[in-house]
């Protein structure tokens, strides 16, 4: 369609475009369980991965009548804003890595901070950073949302359907009602400060207590809203009555007001950026470039791992074994410091020598890896490298809590694929419910993305911190959507993909060995216990090793002990008969496809 004249353009696709109507389905909330035992999916023709079962099967449907990848994520994005409220939607942002059939694109809906913040955000009036919680529950922690405007810009590119059809699901599932999931119930019983807001306070806890799993809701703030992004598109959320609401919800806020206005929303601007691609054993891995410091810790630690003898035995009855957590701790803490050090906002911070490949450099992770022996470096031990040549001495970033977020992978059927990891930040994100000035109950949640920044704009040297706040920067992201393909023949091999706050980046890395190197398949690969470290002391899956496996660590000096640790991988595999699809058992996602 390159070459016609837009008005053409419109004609065209509305002449070729196949309609969708959407049928609400019948799925009952599974069982509460911490963690629940997934199958693993076998497709032919399409899937699509999501977190919960309601957001896959709308982007299943949409896939059915010839939806594309992207039409797909819409669909599943704005039904996961209503069922899985506290970890994504239109107050949020994304990173989305499509592949077209030739090419690779990188999608940023990434938050922006407002343009009237400095460096001194998060601190107190003693120059004190504030309690991280303090900053998040709160109106300082929110960034521009751009999850919207990126879907629209992608959706301009690669949609098949009109974008209006594709909030259908979401629209009637918030008018008719849906069934809280037990996640869902969880996350609300052990959340405290949500209740605080006067309008998800109302919504979300009738009569004081916290909606149980089950019990149906509804959402008619939500579907409204949703109506006018679907018939105007991003401006209805960045422009008018929706944004006016956002800002002042924002401004308003009881203890701690944030300085988000108009003029930062309106002028807000989804970018679209080369992807990073890393050969790495027979495959090439794609990525995301920063802000996200995804791919390159991800490919940081396998470069690392690829430089180290190879462990003879990486599974011990079918959990990774001492020896291999050893080299994959410590190769973690030597990518963690460099991320620390380098990775932020790259309309802000230059590439070490000029370019982000200088962190990849074959060379200069064989250097790094010299630095693993027998003993591990232990915690605080990895100091950074210098990869390229960097003038400005930066400053190291404090490692810093975050959690919630969601991913979705989708493979349609002419070939197309994405992968899309998006977020409000921490569970329920800034707390603040907006209705979009509708007067009606529920709405939507805005994010604490903010907090992704540096608290202090500085370390103890007085070096400035590369991800510090600055007015209209992108906040440094550990989001790492992936899309795998054959070195040789170029085709697609994988989409994957997590949430879990730095973590992800483990949580990728490891699953990207086992599907790619062990042989595992996307089920078995993501059923694996976890271990990670972000430099300092390192953690192990609870109750899933073997007392052995943390004694070792231990006398090893990895400083080592166990702990909840929630990741949320979905990924698909492309295979002889079509696509293998398997879904994190730590939460209530499931694949889907014909
Ligand atoms: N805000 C985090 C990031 O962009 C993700 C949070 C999470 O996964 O919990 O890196």
């Amino acid at each position: 369609m390159i070459g016609l004249p837009l008005s053409a353009q419109a004609e065209a696709e509305t002449e070729t475009e196949e309609t969708f109507e959407y049928d609400i389905p019948a799925i009952a909330p599974e069982v509460a369980s911490e963690t629940e035992e997934k199958p693993g999916w076998a497709t032919q023709r399409f899937a699509v991965a999501a977190a919960n079962p309601l957001a896959t099967d709308a982007g299943y449907q949409v896939l059915k009548a010839g939806g594309s990848a992207i039409d797909a994520a819409i669909a599943v994005q704005m039904v996961l804003n209503l069922v899985e409220p506290q970890s994504s939607g239109i107050g949020g942002g994304a990173f989305l890595v499509h592949f077209d059939g030739e090419e690779v694109t990188a999608f940023d809906g990434r938050e922006m901070a407002p343009g009237a913040v400095d460096e001194s955000l998060f601190l107190d009036e003693e120059g004190e950073p504030l309690e991280f919680l303090d900053a998040a529950a709160s109106g300082l922690s929110v960034g521009v949302p751009g999850t919207v405007r990126m879907l629209e810009l992608a959706h301009k590119e690669h949609g098949e359907l009109p974008w209006a059809e594709l909030f259908a699901p979401a629209i009637q599932l918030a008018e008719d009602g849906f069934a809280v999931s037990p996640r869902l119930a969880t996350s609300l019983a052990g959340e405290e400060r949500l209740r605080q807001d006067s309008q998800a306070g109302a919504f979300y806890y009738p009569d004081g207590a916290p909606l149980e799993a089950g019990e149906t809701l509804r959402n008619p703030a939500l579907a409204a809203i949703l109506r006018e992004i679907a018939e105007h598109g991003s401006r209805a959320l960045h422009t008018g009555n929706i944004a006016n609401d956002l800002v002042t919800r924002v401004q308003g806020h009881q203890e701690r007001g944030g300085a988000l206005s108009l003029e930062d929303l309106a002028s807000y601007e989804a970018k679209q950026r080369k992807a990073l691609c890393t050969d790495w054993l027979a495959y090439t891995v794609c990525g995301f470039p920063p802000p996200s410091s995804g791919h390159l810790t991800v490919m940081q630690i396998l470069g690392i791992l690829e430089h180290l003898p190879a462990v003879e035995e990486p599974l011990v009855d079918g959990l990774p074994g001492e020896a291999w957590l050893h080299q994959f701790l410590d190769a973690s803490r030597l990518a963690f410091a460099d991320r620390g050090k380098y990775i932020a906002d790259p309309a802000f911070v230059d590439a070490p020598g000029g370019d982000w490949s200088s962190m990849l450099d074959p060379e200069y992770l064989a250097k790094r890896a010299d630095l693993v022996g027998d003993q591990s470096l232990g915690d605080g031990g990895a100091e950074p490298g210098n990869p390229g040549e960097l003038s400005t001495a930066w400053g190291l970033h404090p490692a810093q809590p975050e959690y919630g977020t969601s991913h979705i992978s989708i493979i349609d059927e002419q070939g197309n694929a994405i992968a899309m990891t998006t977020t409000i930040e921490q569970a329920f994100g800034s707390r603040i419910m907006a209705d979009g000035g509708t007067g009606l109950a529920g709405g939507y949640l805005l994010n604490n993305e903010l907090t992704d920044f540096s608290f202090e704009p500085e370390d103890e040297q007085g070096n400035p911190i590369a991800n510090r706040v600055e007015p209209r920067k992108r906040p440094r992201s550990s989001m790492s959507p992936t899309l795998v393909f054959d070195r040789d023949s170029g085709e697609l091999v994988a989409s994957l993909g997590s949430p879990g706050g730095a973590a992800i980046i483990h949580y990728t890395a490891k699953s990207l060995v086992a599907m790619l190197d062990w042989g595992l398949d996307a089920q078995e690969a993501l059923d694996l216990p976890h271990a990670i470290t972000l430099g300092g002391p390192a953690f192990l899956e609870e109750g899933r090793f073997p007392a052995s496996t943390l004694e070792a660590l231990n006398a090893r000096g990895h400083a080592a002990s166990e702990r909840e640790l929630v990741s949320g991988l979905q990924a698909l595999q492309v295979t002889d008969e079509g696509f293998f699809g398997g879904a994190d058992p730590r939460r209530e996602g499931v694949v889907m496809g014909d």
